[in-house]
């Protein structure tokens, strides 16, 4: 797992956060900001970002985690309401690590709206060869 990146006048979501770039942002709260990602997977993605710096999930408060999960609920109605297309469905995911994508190292939910099975995002099941989870839960300590 990479090292823990502290907030720096790099992070391009802290410069966000400070204004010091522009954003698209669609809502916010006390402890956080929903903004359109510049990328976009599907129309409509959005990131939801603390406005203190952590660096993943893994590091950020329950209390964060809890308002960021809060904005989302209010950025669900707003794409559900204002989208010329009306999503079917949505995508909560969040990236922990290079090798699983992460390329901003400031905590981020992306909400990805879908509207074809085939289009935006989707779970790689069945691609790869995988242990049975029987054999896996064997080493998992409760
Ligand atoms: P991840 O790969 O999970 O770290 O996602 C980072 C996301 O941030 C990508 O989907 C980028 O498109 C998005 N992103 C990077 N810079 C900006 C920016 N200035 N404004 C909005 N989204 C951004
Ligand atoms: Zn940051």
């Amino acid at each position: 797992m990479n090292k823990c990146k502290k907030a720096s006048n790099k992070c391009i979501f802290c410069q966000i956060v400070k204004k010091q770039i522009p954003a698209l942002i669609i809502a916010k709260n006390n402890k956080a900001i929903a903004l359109l990602d510049i990328n976009p997977v599907s129309d409509g993605h959005t990131i939801i970002i603390p406005k203190k710096h952590y660096c993943d999930w893994q590091n950020t408060p329950p209390k964060v985690l809890f308002a960021i999960v809060k904005l989302s609920y209010k950025v669900i109605k707003i794409l559900n309401k204002s989208l010329p297309i009306k999503p079917l469905g949505y995508n909560y995911v969040s990236n922990q690590g290079k090798i699983a994508g992460q390329q901003v190292f400031h905590f981020h939910l992306h909400i990805i709206p879908k509207y074809k099975e085939n289009e935006g995002f989707k779970l790689d099941h069945g691609k790869i060869k995988v242990k049975k989870i029987g054999e896996i839960y064997k080493y998992l300590t409760i």
